[in-house]
């Protein structure tokens, strides 16, 4: 069994696809030295926490919309043990409200986890992340942007 190590999964590829988290801007940067690179992967985990952080912030908004719902998948993720609370899989307006976010839908139904415990670990490492020096891989077209690698270059987009 290997564990995948993004650090020496990047040194491997002279060409590496980047974007901006601003503007969009793509770009293919080549001949990186590694300070780059820790940058380029430390920029992508931050927006990729962001990105995640919006999901489970909606998931939050829809489950509080449904404080009674007993759906399996509200119980399975707001409690640490939903074995021990009553589930049905019969709510029909919890499911055409989930239905109305199809990304929503497939994040919660692909994995399980503790809403709270994973909100509050994607926050912290967002805050962690956030103070990290981002200055040499700045958009150079916004200037306001920083780059990151494509989304599901590195790992499967969300
Ligand atoms: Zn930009």
């Amino acid at each position: 069994m290997s564990i995948f190590d993004p650090t020496s999964f990047i040194r491997q590829h002279r060409e590496v696809p980047a974007v901006c988290c601003v503007c969009g801007h793509t770009v293919s940067l080549r001949d990186r030295d590694e300070a780059t690179d820790g940058a380029l992967l430390d920029s992508t985990f931050l927006d990729d926490y962001r990105l995640e952080l919006l999901l489970l912030d909606r998931a939050s908004a829809l489950f509080a919309r449904f404080p009674d719902s007993r759906h399996a998948l509200k119980v399975g993720h707001e409690q640490l043990q939903p074995k021990l609370f009553p589930r049905t899989s019969c709510d029909p307006d919890f499911e055409a409200a989930l239905a109305a976010d199809p990304p929503l839908s497939k994040f919660l139904r692909r994995s399980m986890f503790h809403l709270p415990s994973l909100r509050k670990g994607v926050m912290e490492s967002i805050e962690q992340l956030s103070k990290r020096d981002f200055s040499t891989i700045r958009c150079p077209v916004c200037a306001d942007g920083v780059l990151r690698l494509q989304i599901g270059w590195l790992l499967p987009a969300l």
